[in-house]
């Protein structure tokens, strides 16, 4: 169930039910020169509205602005702090737990470090809080490993490379322009710099040339289930 679409009487007649409730986040982050910067919220959008298929679940209305690091220098990025992250989906959390849905999961089309920690951060200050409250935080590229590597030819494949690219293919073929080529940031490792994009140069991390839509379905479909088991797991 798609919760933008839907009227307050039909939300009640689900936080009533138990009915879980997925709050998709994405970022406004850089992509290559060849994908759109609402990468990462459509694809977190695009595998909770599948998983909604195929289990009872309302999808909350995406998240679209995330905390980018190594990209945001970048043209395209417009990031935020992980405090405002994490304030934020505190306030979320609170408002749907007042709304009556105790069953939450917070999906992240974006896998960076500071990004995940805060959503895991608020998810453990709720349940501290309310050890009623149902709650799991998954991040879509997680899904993707565990569910999909022999699909995969590029080792390290991470950001607009193969996997992204396959995906958006699939999910939204109009908004994919000419790929770039593979590329790999030479970020000197442990550095924590105020210029990453002087060794990011294109903003691709991985092949993009090995996307095609096929495997791009094929990595959201099984997403898609793997994130309907993570539902369903809050039943039990
Ligand atoms: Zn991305």
């Amino acid at each position: 169930m798609e919760m933008m679409w839907m009227t307050k009487d039909e939300i009640r007649n689900e936080s009533v039910a138990g009915t879980p409730v997925i709050i998709p986040f994405g970022t406004v982050e850089q992509h290559g020169g060849h994908l759109p910067v609402a990468t990462d919220t459509l694809q977190a959008y695009g595998v909770a509205m599948r998983s909604a298929a195929r289990t009872k679940v309302v999808v909350a209305p995406p998240v679209h602005y995330g905390q980018c690091s190594s990209t945001r220098n970048h043209p395209g990025t417009i990031t935020i702090s992980g405090d405002t992250l994490r304030s934020l989906v505190d306030d979320l959390i609170e408002s749907f737990v007042h709304q009556g849905f105790k069953r939450i999961i917070l999906f992240s089309g974006h896998a960076g470090r500071i990004h995940m920690s805060a959503l895991r951060e608020s998810a453990e200050r709720a349940v501290r809080k309310d050890p009623s409250i149902r709650l799991a935080v998954a991040c879509d590229l997680d899904l993707v490993r565990e569910t999909a590597q022999e699909l995969l030819r590029t080792p390290g494949d991470g950001h607009a490379g193969e996997i992204e690219t396959s995906r958006m293919l699939y999910l939204h073929p109009d908004s994919v322009s000419e790929v770039p080529q593979e590329e790999y940031p030479a970020i000197p490792p442990y550095r924590v710099l105020p210029d990453p994009e002087k060794y990011w140069p294109g903003g691709v991390w991985g092949n993009p040339g090995a996307a095609d839509e096929e495997k791009g379905k094929e990595l959201i479909e099984r997403s898609a289930d793997a994130l309907a088991k993570i539902v369903e797991s809050l039943l039990e």
